[in-house]
């Protein structure tokens, strides 16, 4: 493979994600406040909290793509602007899926940062683009519109774009959300996968059970940043009660205390276990 040089050299010994004291400001309110944490390389985070708590936020001002109003921003020692390494799956929601695009054009946008925009891609970028789509199981979709997509292949060729930009930080914002089972065990086996290649990854999810049993750490984020640590110390009747107020039900169970989230997801409202 051709070794290309990084936009931004990446300083030694950073860690891979730092955010101090970052705060965003919109002119409807404060959708972050004050938020400081790391993340070590190769951990899977997963960010937890009501509708409307900052999550998409977060992940927005992390992806570069949002300025914040306050703090800083670092991946791997540098701003995050146009920072390469750096591999975003935006809600699903959010995404214009009208757009006339083929399945390899957008994972072939992935390598947009390593070939710059001028250049056109060589076989070697084709090579790329064919193994990533061959990893998420899609290279018999990679001329299919993005629209005729399901859910949980829109999701597979936003990993096969991230996997064509070599990126060390993958943000994925509520992948799960609409997915069936099998779906979601595709995800996992596909994350699990990016953990041997040592890649950072956090995701956005209302699950807490799933949360806890598939997660190195876990994030409770309400405006403000309520915990980070393992779901044990985290998943905590105060902790959720914070994050959650009112709409979490807490029902007491033989395994402990299980938490029944009211969380309004974008397919509707669904109790969530
Ligand atoms: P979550 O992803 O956890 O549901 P968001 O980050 O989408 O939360 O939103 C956090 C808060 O900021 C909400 O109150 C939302 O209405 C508000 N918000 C999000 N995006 C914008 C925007 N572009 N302009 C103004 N307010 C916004
Ligand atoms: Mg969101």
């Amino acid at each position: 493979m051709v070794i290309l040089p990084r936009l931004h050299a990446h300083e030694a010994g950073k860690p891979i994600l730092r955010l101090q004291n970052v705060t965003v400001q919109y002119e409807s309110g404060r959708a972050l406040d004050d938020i400081t944490f790391e993340l070590r390389r190769g951990e899977r985070l997963a960010v937890l909290g009501p509708n409307g708590a900052g999550k998409s936020t977060l992940f927005k001002v992390i992806a570069g793509v949002l300025r914040p109003t306050n703090g800083v921003v670092e991946v791997a020692g540098s701003e995050p602007d146009g920072h390469i390494c750096i591999a975003y799956v935006p809600q699903r929601s959010q995404v214009d899926w009208n757009f006339p695009l083929r399945v390899s054009d957008v994972v072939m946008m992935g390598r947009v940062g390593k070939i710059g925009l001028l250049r056109r891609p060589t076989a070697a970028d084709r090579q790329i683009v064919k193994r990533a789509l061959e990893t998420v199981g899609m290279q018999e979709l990679a001329n299919r519109q993005i629209g005729q997509l399901s859910g949980g292949q829109q999701q597979r060729m936003f990993i096969a774009r991230a996997l064509a930009q070599e990126a060390e930080l993958m943000l994925m914002d509520e992948p799960f959300t609409g997915l069936d089972l099998p779906a979601q065990e595709e995800l996992f086996r596909i994350l699990d996968a990016l953990r041997g290649q040592g890649v950072t990854v956090m995701v956005a999810l209302h699950d807490l059970q799933t949360a806890a049993e598939r997660f190195d750490r876990v994030m409770l984020l309400n405006r403000r940043l309520i915990g980070l640590g393992t779901a044990e110390q985290i998943f905590t009747p105060e902790h959720l009660l914070t994050a959650y107020g009112g709409h979490l039900r807490l029902i007491p169970s033989r395994e402990g205390l299980i938490a029944l989230g009211d969380t309004c997801c974008d397919e509707g409202e669904h109790d969530h276990l």
